[in-house]
């Protein structure tokens, strides 16, 4: 797909506009994900000010460090519109701020994840300014994937896919975690990711740790093993997708009784996607068999998280969220069980709502996988 139908010109009009709307004066956005979404630019965040300021009417500009002027300008952001001003290293560049403002202003929005030492120096180069949160304005957009973020998402899954489907010549008895990660972290790239984002290899009783990344413990003959792997595309998307497998042998009995209500507990969640249902309601699709069958309490986790350009982002699949789901929201589906001390699995799909139900974007099969 072509750069600018995946960051078209337009959503700088449209977030200018929605701007307005919730009452800010401008965005001040600094290198992330809500900067690559609205120009292209996949920004390097330093100690040097790279600045988005988007007022909600008249012209963008990109203030950037001089030494970064030719990457910004070889990135999409030109081709949408925004003017690109730089500053050479020992020049103070928050004057630049306030001459992109044009005159005074009474709030302005920032990127979430603004490193505190910008927050506190825009806070001083606009002391009048109220200072709010640019996700009040950039959520709604972002929540909404394009046909074109929809495709880099499907490219994005088909490539961890392509990864899952290599297993078995990784993941043997005998092999640490941490061995059979970097053979993991090489294939990642290799299908086409520009970075590795993590890779979990959790063995046996590190299955239990949702989060547990890889340690020097050998894997065990019949220890099932939770891989849960992701990165992050060319296009600036990313892909997220967990299987379970079991390393030769017999797995234990009782771990095969609950990955079978896992794996039900995982199609009747994807399946109660449709626009309209609420994601706490897809949540509960996945927590109801699993409370049924017992295992309520090994369930540590909400269900899923929105992806995009960010790993996490919005819409989060979990109880209390009521929020009816459309079509174009990407997210993931990855309920889990987790015994302390002794094992644990998860099966994780990035899903699509679409007009009329549910597109998976991993492919592979969700059963338990024996190597
Ligand atoms: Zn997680
Ligand atoms: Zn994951
Ligand atoms: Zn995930």
């Amino acid at each position: 797909m072509g750069t600018e139908e995946l960051y078209p010109p337009q959503r700088l009009a449209a977030a200018q506009r929605a701007t307005a709307a919730a009452g800010l004066d401008a965005l001040l956005l600094s290198p992330g994900s809500d900067l690559r979404y609205l120009t292209g630019y996949d920004a390097h965040a330093g100690e040097r000010l790279t600045l988005l300021v988007l007022p909600a009417e008249g012209e963008p500009t990109l203030i950037v460090p001089t030494l970064e002027r030719p990457a910004a300008e070889a990135s999409p952001a030109p081709a949408t519109g925004v003017r690109i001003v730089d500053h050479p290293d020992g020049v103070d560049p928050y004057p630049l701020v306030t001459a992109a403002l044009g005159g005074p202003v009474g709030a302005v929005g920032l990127a979430d994840r603004m490193w505190a030492e910008q927050v506190l120096a825009l806070r001083a180069t606009l002391p009048d300014a109220r200072q709010r949160l640019a996700s009040e304005v950039l959520r709604e957009l972002r929540i909404h994937k394009s046909p074109a973020e929809i495709a880099a998402l499907a490219e994005a899954g088909a490539a961890i896919d392509a990864v899952h489907a290599r297993m078995g010549e990784w993941l043997r008895p005998g092999r640490t975690e941490v061995e059979v990660a970097a053979d993991i972290a090489a294939a990642i790239r290799a299908a086409g990711h520009v970075t590795v984002d993590f890779v979990i290899v959790a063995a046996g009783p590190n299955g239990a740790s949702p989060h547990h990344g890889t340690s020097d413990r050998p894997i065990g003959v019949g220890e099932p093993v939770v891989v849960d792997i992701g990165g992050t595309m060319p296009s600036g998307y990313r892909s997220d997708c967990t299987r379970t497998y079991v390393a030769a042998g017999r797995p234990p009995a009782d771990f095969l009784d609950y990955y079978a209500v896992l794996w039900e507990a995982q199609c009747a969640s994807v399946a109660a996607v449709r626009p309209g249902v609420s994601a706490e309601a897809v949540d509960a699709a996945a927590r109801e068999p699993i409370e049924a069958a017992g295992y309520g309490d090994a369930f540590l986790h909400r269900t899923g998280h929105g992806i995009g350009l960010d790993g996490h982002e919005e819409p989060y699949v979990v109880a209390g969220n009521d929020r009816p789901l459309a079509a174009g929201m990407a997210f993931s589906v990855e309920p889990g069980i987790y015994l302390a001390g002794r094992h644990g699995a998860r099966i994780e799909d990035i899903v699509v709502c679409t007009t009329d139900g549910v597109r998976r974007l991993n492919t592979t099969p969700t059963e338990l996988i024996a190597l």
